[in-house]
């Protein structure tokens, strides 16, 4: 429906790029319902790529989610879920079209700088693991 969630994973938050990945979200057309700079555990980054459990690369991904802070925000568009995954662009930013924010701020296909969630459903729990309601806007 109407909103997504996003993180500026611990490669974007590390690299000094919160400013322009945030930048390229507004001016996208989506409104900030909620923010916060936050942290992964160990076991919230497992739950979250719980569906990667079995994949070579759990381990690594695990780590990396959890090595620093991240950006946790709530956004607003219409068609937030599609629109945003099409904004961010494809997963390897090898693969990634020009204008997206894989393409100018991931560098591989790990560390590929933000998050979208990929239905409403997993929007729907993804923002309501990070922000109590007094904390959306
Ligand atoms: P995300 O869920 O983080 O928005 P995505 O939906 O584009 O990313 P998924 O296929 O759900 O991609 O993979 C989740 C994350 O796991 C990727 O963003 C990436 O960080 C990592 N990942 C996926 N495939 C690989 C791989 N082959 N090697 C290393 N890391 C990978």
């Amino acid at each position: 429906t109407n909103r997504t969630f996003t993180m500026i994973k611990p490669d974007g938050v590390e690299n000094g790029h919160i400013g322009g990945i945030l930048n390229m979200i507004t001016e996208g057309g989506f409104r900030i319902v909620a923010m916060k700079l936050t942290q992964l555990t160990v076991a919230d980054a497992k739950a979250f790529y719980a569906v990667h459990a079995e994949r070579p690369f759990y381990g690594e991904l695990v780590e990396f989610m959890t090595r620093g802070p991240i950006v946790a925000a709530i956004l607003e568009k219409e068609n937030a879920v599609e629109d945003f995954r099409t904004l961010i662009g494809a997963t390897n930013p090898a693969n990634a079209a020009e204008g997206t924010i894989r393409k100018k701020y991931a560098t591989s296909m790990g560390e590929n700088a933000v998050h979208g969630s990929d239905s409403d459903e997993n929007a729907a729990i993804e923002s309501a693991f990070h922000f109590a309601g007094r904390e959306m806007f």
